[in-house]
């Protein structure tokens, strides 16, 4: 069994960005910028943002952090979101999620400008992913996907399970996945019989938000698990939704949480920001 050490990947991933970055801001005069808006006071969503923020100050980009109380109306969240679409300081533009029951995500998501849409949930580029257009692909399914080019198994004619079926992560992971031409399952919660089905997965991939959901008796002998769950115990401590102990001696890779799926969200979300950027430089 190899560990996929997604801090590892994500470090070196990181570092061949700010070489770009600093190219680019040679080239361009100045460098990417990316807005965050953050609405109310999760904790995990804060800590989420402080990684973000963080990670454009290694990477050497501009980033701006715009906090906003829970009780903001989505009137007032859409004008800010306006105001960033138009300000041609900003390349990439982020909100949050999840947002309080009192605003309508889809909504708010409609409202950031498709060209500095970095998480890519926009329906412009949900579309676009789904037709094999150029898009700006989601940063957790990216990841993934970085993640198992790593590993150098080769992808195409695999059997990938994909559980979860949710927009940010286990359907756009299965349209990957289908690009690197695996033969794809998405099974979720009304799947008959999901241990057989896993047990078919020479790639298998959980995001389901369930601790330690994955047991040894739904994994092939030999196969790549990429283990998206971020979950927190009673303890404070984090694990997936695969039963790590048990399950990473069958595997030829995986993926450990905390380290693993998680840096790799916030590495591609710098590289989604330098593409916005570049594009949008592009294009004046
Ligand atoms: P959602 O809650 O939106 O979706 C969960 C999916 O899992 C649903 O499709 C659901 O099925 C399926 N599911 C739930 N229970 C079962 C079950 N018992 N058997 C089979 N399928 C099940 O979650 P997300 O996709 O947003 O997130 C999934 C996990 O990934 C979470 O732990 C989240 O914290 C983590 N995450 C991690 C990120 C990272 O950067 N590492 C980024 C984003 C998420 P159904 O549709 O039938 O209800």
């Amino acid at each position: 069994m190899e560990l996929i050490d997604g801090k590892a990947l994500s470090a070196s991933v990181k570092l061949q960005l700010k070489e770009r970055v600093a190219a680019l801001e040679t080239e361009y005069g100045r460098k990417p910028c990316l807005a965050v808006i953050i609405v109310g006071e999760n904790p995990a969503s804060q800590s989420y943002v402080r990684g973000k923020i963080k990670a454009c100050a290694f990477v050497g980009m501009d980033s701006r952090l715009i906090e906003l109380p829970e009780s903001v109306s989505q009137e007032d969240l859409l004008a800010k979101i306006a105001e960033l679409n138009a300000d041609d300081a900003v390349d990439g533009l982020l909100v949050q999620l999840p947002l309080p029951k009192h605003i309508d995500e889809d909504a708010v998501i409609d409202a950031i400008s498709v060209e500095k849409d970095v998480d890519g949930f926009h329906p412009g580029n949900v579309a676009a992913l789904w037709l094999g257009k150029p898009c700006m692909v989601p940063c957790t399914p990216k990841g993934v996907m970085m993640m198992i080019e790593s590993t150098g198994v080769p992808v195409a004619g695999k059997k990938a399970v994909v559980i979860g079926r949710s927009n940010i992560v286990g359907k756009p992971v299965a349209k990957l996945l289908l690009d690197a031409n695996a033969t794809v399952t998405i099974a979720h919660s009304r799947t008959a019989d999901l241990p057989a089905v896993c047990r078919e997965a020479d790639i298998l991939v959980v995001a389901i938000g369930r601790p330690k959901f994955v047991a040894a008796d739904m994994v092939k002998p030999g196969a790549v698990v990429i283990d998206v769950g971020i979950n927190r115990q009673a303890d404070g401590t984090l694990c997936g939704d695969v039963d790590f102990d048990a399950v990473a001696p069958l595997t030829s890779h995986i993926t450990p949480v905390p380290g693993g799926v998680g840096p790799m969200t916030i590495t591609v979300l710098m590289s989604n920001t330098v593409d916005c950027f570049i594009r949008r430089m592009n294009k004046q």
